[in-house]
């Protein structure tokens, strides 16, 4: 059976590739090749830098309202095709469609809302100086390039570009080779919104698209979402032309569980952070630190509910975990799971593949106990579904513990203690602290790293910052006073 092809999206319409080279995409869950997709040569990077360059006069000198009712509009039709977007995300990636149908399309028509209705509020400020006066004026920067990762396609091409475009900007962006669909889907809604022609392009590629991106004299800002290894390369990489950047990077984050928790509230908590997409989150509390006096209760209950997961086609309604993006990764997780065995951490639940489910790349929900803060494991990100669990005495040990990683992405803290709550979240090296929740991401809230974990923030008003430069403007009321 054939399978669609799709190629390259620029200056507002697809183009095919000026290589002669393609790659597959496929169904995580099945194993299948669900399309064939052109890979974007230099010169193709090229090409969507001029197009972007010639709509960025037009785009950025447009009024802000104006900009703010397209992506209004584009975020209409993302939520009038949610199921079809859906079902691109799900048959990409392997997350269960209960997910991408309630949270991923979701999130990034809510993204496009916000860019849109902040569009018309960007400003600068007037400045008095007794007759002479000075103004700020909030300015784009131009041709941004995006680079995303492939565990929220969409939701990624959204957070990127929505604020991007508000600004005035105009946009390159790459998706993840292993889930390149859905940000052409992004592109076409764009387009039937009305966006200028060049304002949004799409090319698809490996790292070698990212590295001409980055390397491009033509783009002004790389805005990476990917592992820290990829956030350093493209560091170096943007220092050669001086980019801005911006780094979504990855993450070992901690949630902590006091004695005065509520354990099912601190199970669930720890449940999301962990097996939520399969595991595959960057701010997932992958070391979860329970108090030595509640450790048992903990663990039971803990495990009680992971057995009871459903793990399996991602298109019903009723699964809980999917399949992890690809083989290759299904590999590597299933390698440190091999680790933590051979570490001395006792297994509590799953540890493998599920029976059954041998066609996609499934891993059981699993969970390790009696960790240790050395272990290999327990310090470096796996992006799947493991978790491990380690026991505290003391609010002060836990902290430090808690901070000891090159990672700051986020971190979770379950208590009764208010004054606790709000002393350990201040405590806490971390982008963001969740208290008795985890992983809420409302677009209202910056989201970035400390450390190891990115530079820059999205969402909220603090991506504008981001995505613009302030010139400062000084006017004259008199003639100039010279010294000489
Ligand atoms: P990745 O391997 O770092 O890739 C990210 C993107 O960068 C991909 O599009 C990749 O292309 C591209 N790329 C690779 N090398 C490049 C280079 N030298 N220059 C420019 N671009 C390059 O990350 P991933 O495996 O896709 O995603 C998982 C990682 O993303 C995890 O570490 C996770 O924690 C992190 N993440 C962070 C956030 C956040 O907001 N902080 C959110 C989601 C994910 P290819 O796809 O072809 O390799």
């Amino acid at each position: 059976m054939s399978v669609p092809h799709r190629q390259l999206f620029i200056g507002g319409r697809s183009v095919p590739s000026t290589s002669d080279e393609t790659f597959e995409s496929v169904n995580p869950a099945t194993g299948e090749v669900i399309a064939t997709v052109d890979h974007a040569s230099d010169d193709d990077v090229d090409a969507a830098v001029e197009a972007a360059r010639r709509a960025f006069p037009d785009w950025s000198s447009m009024p802000g309202a104006q900009r703010g009712r397209i992506l209004n509009r584009a975020a209409a039709i993302l939520r009038e095709r949610n199921d079809e977007l859906a079902r691109i995300e799900v048959s990409d990636t392997g997350k269960p469609i209960s997910e991408a149908s309630t949270v991923d399309v979701i999130s990034g028509a809510e993204c496009l809302e916000y860019y849109g209705g902040a569009a018309a509020t960007l400003h600068g400020h007037h400045y008095d100086f007794g007759g002479d006066f000075a103004y700020t004026r909030r300015e784009p920067l131009g041709v941004v390039g995006g680079i995303g990762a492939w565990n929220y396609p969409l939701q990624i091409a959204c957070w990127k570009s929505a604020p991007a475009l508000a600004c005035g900007n105009t946009m390159v962006f790459k998706p993840a080779e292993l889930t390149p669909l859905s940000a052409l889907a992004l592109a076409e809604v764009y387009a039937e919104a009305g966006l200028p022609d060049g304002a949004f392009n799409v090319v698809q590629g490996d790292g070698r698209t990212g590295r001409a991106m980055t390397a491009h004299p033509g783009i002004a800002k790389v805005s990476l979402t990917g592992e820290v290894g990829t956030g350093k390369a493209v560091m170096a990489a943007a220092a050669a032309t001086l980019k801005h950047v911006t780094l979504e990077l990855g993450g070992k984050s901690p949630l902590i569980v006091f004695d005065d928790a509520d354990i099912d509230d601190a199970v669930s908590g720890a449940l999301l952070a962990n097996f939520y997409t399969q595991g595959e989150v960057c701010s997932n509390g992958t070391r979860v630190f329970v108090h030595e006096s509640v450790h048992e209760d903990f663990v039971g209950r803990l495990t009680a509910r992971a057995a009871k997961m459903r793990i399996g086609d991602p298109l019903d309604p009723e699964t809980d975990v999917g399949a992890l993006i690809s083989r290759d990764h299904m590999e590597k997780v299933l390698s440190y799971i091999a680790i933590a065995k051979g570490s001395g951490a006792r297994l509590l639940c799953g540890g493998g593949r599920p029976p059954g489910l041998d066609h996609g790349f499934f891993v059981q929900p699993t969970v390790f106990d009696q960790c240790t803060d050395d272990m290999q494991f327990v310090r470096e990100e796996i992006f799947g579904p493991v978790m491990a669990v380690l026991t505290f005495s003391s609010e002060d040990e836990v902290v430090a513990r808690a901070n000891d990683s090159v990672y700051g992405l986020a971190a979770g803290v379950f208590t009764a203690d208010l004054s606790r709550a709000h002393r350990v979240a201040a405590a806490l090296e971390a982008g963001t602290v969740w208290i008795n929740t985890y992983n809420l991401t409302p677009i209202e809230m910056p989201f970035g790293g400390y450390k190891q974990s990115g530079i820059g923030r999205e969402n909220s008003l603090a991506a504008i910052e981001h995505y613009t430069q302030l010139k400062s403007v000084y006017v004259a009321s008199g003639h100039v006073e010279a010294p000489y």
